[in-house]
């Protein structure tokens, strides 16, 4: 999967201009979405990596999407850069 196309903390795909996340100057974020990133800042900045692992899951299976796609969504999140180099990933 394209990681520059997807939220680079949560890992959902942009479809939508309206996803994207705002800087503090209105801009629109090329990196974040609007349910991760407001007025330049992340909106729960002390989130822990398992805990965005437990969101998706939670999310996605919510919306009906399979083991399978969640799997593959999961895969996806210790590449964006959010996570990146996170200790909680070990
Ligand atoms: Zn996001």
């Amino acid at each position: 999967m394209e990681t520059n196309l997807v939220c680079q903390s949560c890992g959902m795909p942009f479809t939508a201009e309206v996803q994207k996340g705002i800087e503090k100057d209105g801009s629109k974020s090329s990196l974040y979405c609007t349910y991760c990133y407001q007025s330049g800042a992340f909106t729960r900045p002390g989130l822990t990596f398992a805990d965005m692992e437990a969101i998706v899951r939670n999310q996605m299976a919510q919306i009906g999407e399979s083991e399978e796609s969640i799997r593959r969504a999961l895969n996806v999140l210790p590449h964006l850069k959010r996570w990146k180099g996170d200790p909680h990933l070990l």
